[in-house]
């Protein structure tokens, strides 16, 4: 279907938010993507960074790599047309589950993590929702101010950012691996849902499992 873009930020460099309205009822689960396409571009899969909402609008948040990424952030503007399809993935919210939830993204891997918490937040629930951002320095924590307020806003959210990059900044530093391995002891009672690149998926996987989570409770696309 079409979508119409109604906004775009820069929020940094090379990355940008997209607010888009589909021309059609469009209803995904928080957590999920969908397909964009444009002629002369190899279809490529965004991540959905809004929670489901009444006015039929979605967040996109895309980084500009070279291919059909580039050509959407350097050549859209408001008001132009994309074609999407979805919504796609199985990276999606458990509402029933009220276990603690641990959410981990590696750069634009925070989108669906943000609708994921988004969602999580605004439901009925006592336990804790932590959620982990690495990036290599502190202008790619592209949310960290809007995290930050969340967090001082609604006691059950835990922000941790994390650079691996840069050591001269307030945020703490190195691998998001070392620093949730030090503050968790046991996972075993935790729903994790993470996003980011495929070796970093891998990593986490491995040290979740190392700390007792239930193989089944562990989330990603
Ligand atoms: C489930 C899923 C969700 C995704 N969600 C998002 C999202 O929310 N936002 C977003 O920006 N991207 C997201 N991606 C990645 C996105 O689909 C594309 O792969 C990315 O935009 C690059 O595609 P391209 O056609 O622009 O570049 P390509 O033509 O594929 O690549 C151009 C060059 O950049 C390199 N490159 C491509 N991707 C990366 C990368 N991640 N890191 C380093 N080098 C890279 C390639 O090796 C190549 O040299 C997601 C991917 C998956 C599988």
């Amino acid at each position: 279907m079409q979508a119409k873009i109604l906004r775009i930020q820069q929020v940094y460099n090379d990355l940008k938010i997209f607010t888009i309205e589909p021309q059609k009822v469009f209803k995904h689960k928080a957590g999920q993507y969908l397909m964009v396409f444009a002629q002369g571009y190899e279809p490529r899969p965004y991540s959905i960074a809004s929670a489901p909402n009444d006015d039929n609008t979605i967040e996109l948040h895309i980084r500009a790599y070279g291919g059909l990424s580039s050509f959407l952030c350097d050549t859209l503007n408001e008001g132009d047309m994309i074609d999407i399809e979805g919504p796609l993935g199985s990276c999606t919210y458990k509402a029933q589950c009220k276990k603690p939830i641990l959410a981990l993204a590696g750069g634009t891997g925070l989108a669906p993590m943000k609708a994921i918490i988004e969602k999580a937040l605004s439901t009925k629930r006592d336990n804790p929702v932590y959620l982990y951002h690495g990036a290599k320095d502190k202008d790619q924590l592209y949310l960290n101010n809007t995290l930050t307020q969340w967090a001082q806003d609604d006691p059950r959210l835990v922000y941790r950012p994390v650079v691996s990059h840069t050591q001269d900044s307030d945020i703490p530093y190195g691998f998001l691996n070392e620093h949730i391995a030090q503050d968790f002891e046991s996972l075993k009672d935790v729903r994790c849902y993470m996003s980011g690149p495929p070796e970093m998926l891998a990593s986490l996987r491995d040290l979740v499992l190392e700390k007792k989570i239930d193989e089944k409770r562990i989330h990603f696309d």
